[in-house]
C-alpha cells in the first residue's frame, strides 16, 4: 500500500460554504470528522460571495417558498428536478435563521429583521412583480457565512487539515467508497484517509476558462477525482456566464447592484433590458441579461473604444447608498476598473462564473450513479454538496442567490445521511489491497516525465480553446472542433513534465496534479455540450435556437472512463405540490 494512514468516521474534501455546513453536522453528532482544504477554510472560494442567500422570508414584502420554487424551476428552464427544488426552497427560511443564531451578521430592515433585497429571477406571484428574497450581510454575504461556520465548526471540534489537497478516491472490490489519498502541501508527503464516508465540497471549476470570475483554485478537483475513479458527471454542458464582470478582469460585480437599482445601457445610452425583458427589465434571469448584452456588444452598440462591452450606472442611487449598501463593490470598480461608481459607469461583460452540473446527487447529498436498468443507485459511502455537486436544483441555469442556500441545505442533508450511513456501519471497511495506488503511479509518472510539455503553457491552451469553444454563443461546428481540440489536449495532459524539478516547490507539482481535473472537467463540457442539440438556459446554440422538451427534457450524464454520454429523466414529481408544467421562459 505504501502510504501512512489515518482513520476517521468521515472525511470532507473541501472547506467552503458546503464542507464547513457538513463537518458541522458530523461534528455536533460526536462523529469524528476531517476537513481537508487546499486554502485556509476561510480563504475558501464562498468568502468571494456578494449579493446574498435567498430565502422566502418576507421580511421586506410578501414572500412564499412555493413562489421561490416556482422561480427556481423556471430559472432552470425545467431542467432543474423539482423533488429537489421543492426540498431547498422549503428548507431556506429555516437554513437562514439558523445562520441566524449561529450569529452571522445580517444587514437588518428597520423592523429589526434580515435585510432582503431584490435580485434577478426572484418574483412574487408566478413572475408577476419582483420580489425581496436575497438575503444581504452588505455585499460581502458568503464572507460573513464562511466566517460563522469556521467558529462553529471549531467550536465542535471539527480537525482541520489546513494546504492539504486530496488526490484520488479509494474504492473497494464492491465499488464502494472506503476513503481519499492527499498530499500536505507544505512538504509532499502524501497519506490515505481512511473513512466510513466521505464527501466531496470541492466548489466549481471555473478554471477550465480564460476568463472566470472563480479563483484560481476552483479546478474542478472533486469531479477530476469523481471522474478517475469511474463516477459519471451531470448536465456538464451548463455553465453560468455572469452578467457583470468587470471588463478585462473578469472580477464579479453583484447582481445586487442591480438589485439596489442599478441599470445597465449600451454606447447609444439606451436602456436595453427594456426590449429584452419587459417586465424585470436588469433583474431577468442571468443567461437572458448575459445573452442580451452579447447581443449588443455583437450587433455593434458595445461601449469602449473596442466596442467590446456595455456600462453599469448606479450614480443615480446615490453615494450614500452606494458606501452603505455596495462598499466592496466601490472598491473592485475603483482598483479593477480605475473607475468610481459614485461618479461613472462601470464597464462589464459577460464572464463564466458557476457550473450548473457536476458529481450526481440526490437532496440526501447520496453520489447516484446508473446502475443495470436503474438510473440512480447510491455508491455506498460517498457524498457530494455545493457547488461540485448536481442535486438538480440549478438545472439548465442558476438563479442567483441559491448557491449559497444550497451550500447549506444540502450541506446539512448531506451531513445528516452520512452520520446516519456511519451510525448504521460495523466499524470501518477494510482498504482494498491496491489502495493509494493510482497516486503513486499519478506522482510517480510526474517525477520521471521528461520531454514533456509545460504545465502552465499547456493549461493556458486549454482555457483559451474551452473560452472559444463553450462560451455564451455556441454552434455545432464550434463544438465539434471544441470537442477535437480538449480531446488532443488530454492526451498532451498525460505527458506533463515538472521542469527543473531542483528549483521548484510543491506548488508546481500541485498544478500538474490539478491540471488532470480541468482536463476531465474540459471533457465533460465538451462533449455534453455538443451532443445537446437545442438551447436551454445556458446553453444556447445557434444551429438549435429553441427548447426541445419533447427530446431534450432529461439530464446528460458524461462517462470519462469511455468518453460516452447516457441520458436520464429529469425528476417531474416533487414531493408535495403538484408538478409545475413547463413554460416559455419569458420575463
Ligand atoms: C465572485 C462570486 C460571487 C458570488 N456571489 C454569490 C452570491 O451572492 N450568492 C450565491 O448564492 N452564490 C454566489 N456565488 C456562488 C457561490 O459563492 C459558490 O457557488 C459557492 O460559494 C461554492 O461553495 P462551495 O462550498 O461549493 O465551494 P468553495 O467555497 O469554492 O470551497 C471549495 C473548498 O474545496 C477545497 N478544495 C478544492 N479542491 C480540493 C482538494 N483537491 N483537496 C482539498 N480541498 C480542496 C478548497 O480549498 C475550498 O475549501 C458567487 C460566486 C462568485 C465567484
Amino acid at each position: 500500500m505504501g502510504f501512512p494512514v489515518r482513520k476517521f468516521d468521515a472525511v470532507i474534501v473541501g472547506g467552503g460554504g458546503a464542507g464547513l455546513r457538513a463537518a458541522l453536522q458530523l461534528s455536533k453528532s460526536g462523529l469524528n470528522c476531517a476537513v481537508l482544504s487546499k486554502v485556509f477554510p476561510t480563504r475558501s472560494h464562498t468568502v468571494a460571495a456578494q449579493g446574498g442567500i435567498s430565502a422566502s422570508l418576507g421580511n421586506v414584502q410578501e414572500d412564499r417558498w412555493d413562489w421561490h420554487m416556482y422561480d427556481t424551476v423556471k430559472g432552470s428552464d425545467w431542467l432543474g428536478d423539482q423533488d429537489a427544488i421543492e426540498f431547498m426552497c422549503r428548507a431556506a427560511p429555516e437554513a437562514v435563521i439558523e445562520l441566524e443564531h449561529m450569529g452571522m451578521p445580517f444587514d437588518r430592515v428597520e423592523s429589526g429583521k434580515i435585510y432582503q433585497r431584490p435580485f434577478g429571477g426572484h418574483t412574487a406571484e408566478h413572475g408577476k412583480r419582483a420580489v425581496e428574497r436575497a438575503c444581504a450581510v452588505a455585499d460581502r454575504t458568503g464572507h460573513a457565512m464562511l466566517h460563522t461556520l469556521y467558529q462553529q465548526n471549531v467550536r465542535a471540534n471539527t480537525q482541520f487539515f489546513v494546504e492539504w489537497t486530496a488526490l484520488d478516491l479509494i474504492r473497494n472490490e464492491d465499488g464502494d467508497v472506503v476513503g481519499v489519498t492527499a498530499m500536505e502541501m507544505e512538504t509532499g508527503d502524501v497519506y490515505i484517509f481512511h473513512a466510513k464516508a466521505v464527501m466531496f465540497a470541492t466548489g466549481g471549476g471555473g478554471r477550465i476558462y480564460a476568463s472566470s470570475t472563480n479563483a484560481y483554485m476552483n479546478t474542478g478537483d472533486g469531479l477530476g477525482i469523481c471522474a478517475r475513479a469511474g463516477i459519471p458527471l451531470e448536465d456538464m454542458e451548463f455553465w453560468q456566464f455572469h452578467p457583470t464582470g468587470v471588463a478585462g478582469a473578469g472580477v464579479l460585480i453583484t447582481e445586487g447592484v442591480r438589485g439596489e437599482g442599478g441599470i445597465l445601457l449600451n454606447a447609444d445610452g439606451e436602456r436595453f433590458m427594456e426590449r429584452y425583458a419587459p417586465t424585470v427589465k436588469d433583474l431577468a434571469s442571468r443567461d437572458v441579461v448575459s445573452r442580451a448584452m452579447a447581443m449588443e456588444i455583437y450587433e455593434g452598440r458595445g461601449c469602449g473604444k473596442n466596442k467590446d462591452h456595455v456600462l453599469l450606472k448606479i450614480d443615480h442611487i446615490g453615494a450614500e447608498k452606494i458606501m452603505e449598501k455596495l462598499p466592496g463593490i466601490r472598491e473592485i470598480s475603483i482598483q479593477f476598473a480605475g473607475i468610481d461608481p459614485i461618479k461613472d459607469p462601470i464597464p462589464v461583460v459577460p464572464t463564466t462564473h458557476y457550473m450548473m452540473g457536476g458529481i450526481p446527487t440526490n437532496y440526501l447529498g447520496e453520489v447516484i450513479v446508473p446502475q443495470g436498468d436503474e438510473y440512480e443507485v447510491p455508491v455506498k459511502g460517498l457524498y457530494a454538496a455545493g457547488e461540485c455537486a448536481c442535486a438538480s436544483v440549478h438545472g439548465a441555469n442558476r438563479l442567483g442567490t441559491n448557491s449559497l442556500l444550497d451550500l447549506v441545505v444540502f450541506g446539512k442533508s448531506g451531513g445528516d445521511s452520512m452520520i446516519k450511513f456511519i451510525r448504521e456501519q460495523d466499524g470501518w471497511k477494510p482498504l482494498p489491497e491496491n489502495a493509494g495506488e493510482l497516486t503513486r503511479q499519478r506522482l510517480e509518472r510526474l517525477d520521471n516525465q521528461t520531454d514533456g510539455e509545460n504545465v502552465d503553457a499547456l493549461r493556458r491552451e486549454l482555457q483559451r480553446s474551452v473560452q472559444l469553444h463553450a462560451g455564451v454563443f455556441r454552434t455545432d461546428a464550434i463544438l465539434q472542433e471544441g470537442v477535437k481540440q480538449v480531446m488532443a489536449l488530454a492526451e498532451r495532459v498525460k505527458k506533463t513534465e515538472i521542469k527543473d524539478k531542483s528549483k521548484v516547490w510543491n506548488t508546481a507539482r500541485i498544478e500538474a496534479l490539478e491540471l488532470d481535473n480541468l482536463i476531465e472537467v474540459a471533457k465533460a463540457t465538451l462533449v455534453s455540450a455538443e451532443a445537446r442539440k437545442e438551447s436551454r438556459g445556458a446553453h444556447a446554440s445557434d444551429d438549435h435556437p429553441e427548447r426541445d422538451d419533447v427530446n431534450w427534457m432529461k439530464h446528460t450524464l458524461y462517462h470519462p472512463l469511455t468518453n460516452t454520454l447516457s441520458y436520464k429523466p429529469v425528476h417531474t414529481k416533487p414531493l408535495t405540490v403538484d408538478y409545475i408544467e413547463p413554460a416559455k421562459r419569458v420575463y
